[in-house]
């Protein structure tokens, strides 16, 4: 329908376009008013063919004289129409095929026009029902002379009119939705100020058509009651009304259906991520209120998703700068932590050697001091007091010496096993032998403690693990020298058990100072020790890195170490590995 609009639009002018849809819509009226007449008057009267007759060929005569002088004819034969807003309407069609070059007052001025427009047609079409019932009416009297045929007449005329009227205005909207459609899309494209332009509102229409159905069932019962119809002319009468709401409603209801086809489309575009707005032909006031409000949500979101999007690329971006920022510190740390390692083996190495030769020289010269100039000093009261001084002070070299080893000897160990570095000389060995050895050299300990009683409880079968042995050697006898050296008096004891679930379970337990909760598991840490204040004095005699390594050892063959403690009640730390089951 509107191809053959555009085209006929094209050959002559935009508003005289619609008169091939008038003169139809207006054959459909004079049908429906004929059936009126016809059926309430008479069958086959000649008088109501006639009538009929003369409203079709009046009807085809008056509509395109009226349209062609109102709203302008051919475009070539450059006749102006009688109506201002028609020959804008005309101009603008025939000088802009592309609507975009208008300006924005222009293009206000557009919609105004396209929205008035069915309006001003349906007044003309008030203007046609004038020229074409009047005289078929007074015709059809003149030669009747009957005042009940002028009643029918003039009734059939008057529901004919109404529905003509109505035919124009919803077929001249719907013809122009489509420029409508396209003026809003550039208005909302522009950005420009909401045009406060609706024709005629939904509510208004749909009374309308209720006010059509209620005119003719009025009609109906006044035939059933006054004419005599028969059955056929009354099926025949209902049959026609019913087709006529159908007709007018369709069209009605096909603008609403087509507007509700574009919303279901962008909203579904919508949900898909496009931003599509909803840009409606349509020129009722409620469904145009509805695209605005849908258009400003829809740009507020598309804003929202643009401002996300860009946030979320900006912190990406963060991240990625973060992350690689991560990266670098942390081979940077690597690097430190391995110049670490190098440093303190190569210083300690370097230590070890001048040091072993202090402690031997300290040794010498103590024994020379006892043997040659000890005695010496005997008789002499002073003499006698500074020997045993320098003795005194030489045994504090030699113990301070000894401990220094120790610790070179810990550091070493520790920063060979975190550089990966150590050798490992892992071979399956049965473990109750690796633990009788470690308890043998630790004896030594509780000799010089007669208070403190040893025990040890191991079953004669343990099973064999793989591991160093000199490790776990190195593990036993460090927890055993730490029992004895934190416990004067009580009992220090080592047992050891191969549990169900595949772990070999070994405590080192005492009954000496213990350790307090906060330093229960700190015990573990490098140079680690617990102290009573902050003297050298107070500082246990130890390097705090026996535990460190205990650990290290312990985790590199899949198993655990922990302590627990009470203090002044005792500890026991217990360590578990995995072993072999034949
Ligand atoms: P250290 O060479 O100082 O003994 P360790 O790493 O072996 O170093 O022990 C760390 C600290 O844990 C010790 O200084 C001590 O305070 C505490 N500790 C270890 N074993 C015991 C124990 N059996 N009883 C009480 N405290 C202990």
């Amino acid at each position: 329908m509107n191809k053959i609009f555009q085209f006929v639009a094209r050959q002559t002018s935009y508003c005289f376009a619609t008169v091939p849809f008038v003169i139809i819509s207006g054959y459909f009226a004079a049908s429906y008013a004929f059936f009126i007449v016809y059926f309430s008057i008479d069958y086959f009267k000649p008088e109501t063919m006639r009538a009929f007759s003369f409203t079709l060929i009046a009807m085809l005569l008056i509509v395109p004289f009226i349209h062609a002088l109102l709203l302008g004819a051919l475009r070539n034969f450059k006749l102006p129409a009688f109506l201002k807003f028609a020959r804008r309407l005309n101009d603008f069609f025939a000088n802009f095929t592309d609507y975009e070059d208008l300006k924005d007052d222009e293009l206000l001025d557009l919609l105004q026009l396209l929205v008035r427009f069915p309006l001003y047609h349906m007044l003309i079409a008030i203007l046609i029902v004038i020229l074409v019932t009047l005289p078929t009416i007074i015709v059809e009297y003149l030669f009747s002379r009957s005042l009940y045929h002028l009643a029918i007449t003039s009734s059939g005329g008057l529901i004919a009119g109404i529905i003509f009227c109505y035919f124009c205005y919803i077929l001249t909207e719907t013809l122009t939705a489509d420029l409508r459609g396209e003026c809003r899309k550039i208005i909302s494209r522009r950005n420009m100020q909401k045009p406060n332009i609706y024709g005629i509102s939904i509510r208004k229409k749909i009374i309308f058509i209720i006010t059509i159905v209620f005119f003719s069932m009025a009609m109906l019962t006044y035939f059933l009651a006054f004419c005599n119809a028969s059955l056929i002319a009354t099926v025949g009468f209902l049959a026609t009304t019913f087709l006529t709401v159908i007709v007018l409603t369709s069209l009605y209801f096909q603008s609403i259906n087509s507007a509700f086809g574009k919303i279901l489309v962008t909203t579904r575009e919508l949900s898909h991520g496009g931003g599509e707005l909803l840009h409606l032909g349509n020129n009722e006031k409620e469904l145009i209120q509805f695209a605005e409000n849908f258009n400003v949500s829809v740009k507020e979101s598309i804003e929202l998703r643009h401002n996300l999007e860009q946030k979320v690329e900006a912190r990406t971006k963060d991240l990625v700068k973060k992350a690689s920022e991560l990266e670098e510190a942390n081979r940077r740390l690597k690097e430190l932590d391995q110049m670490k390692s190098n440093f303190l083996s190569s210083v300690s190495h370097e230590l070890r050697t001048p040091l072993t030769s202090v402690l031997g020289f300290a040794k010498l010269i103590r024994k020379d001091f006892a043997k040659f100039f000890v005695p010496l000093a005997q008789g002499e009261e002073k003499a006698e007091k500074k020997a045993t001084r320098i003795n005194e002070n030489l045994g504090i070299i030699m113990r301070e010496g000894e401990r220094l080893t120790r610790l070179i000897n810990d550091v070493l160990d520790l920063a060979k096993i975190e550089s990966g570095r150590f050798e490992w000389r892992d071979t399956v060995f049965p473990v109750g032998e690796a633990i009788k050895q470690a308890v043998q050299a630790a004896s030594g300990q509780f000799v010089q403690k007669p208070d403190v009683k040893f025990s040890m409880n191991i079953p004669q079968d343990l099973p064999h693990i793989k591991a160093d042995p000199d490790r776990l050697v190195q593990v036993i006898i460090n927890l055993l020298n730490n029992a004895a050296k934190f416990t004067e008096k009580g009992r220090v004891g080592v047992d050891a058990v191969a549990r169900d679930d595949g772990w070999l379970e070994v405590g080192v337990h005492d009954t000496g100072t213990g350790i307090p909760p906060d330093d229960i598991d700190k015990v573990f840490n490098k140079f680690h020790q617990v102290t009573k204040g902050d003297t050298l004095k107070d500082k246990p005699n130890g390097s705090g890195l026996g535990l460190a390594i205990c650990r290290q050892i312990i985790e590199r063959y899949g198993g655990r170490i922990w302590a627990e403690s009470k203090v002044g009640k005792g500890s026991k730390f217990t360590f578990i590995l995995p072993y072999f089951t034949n």
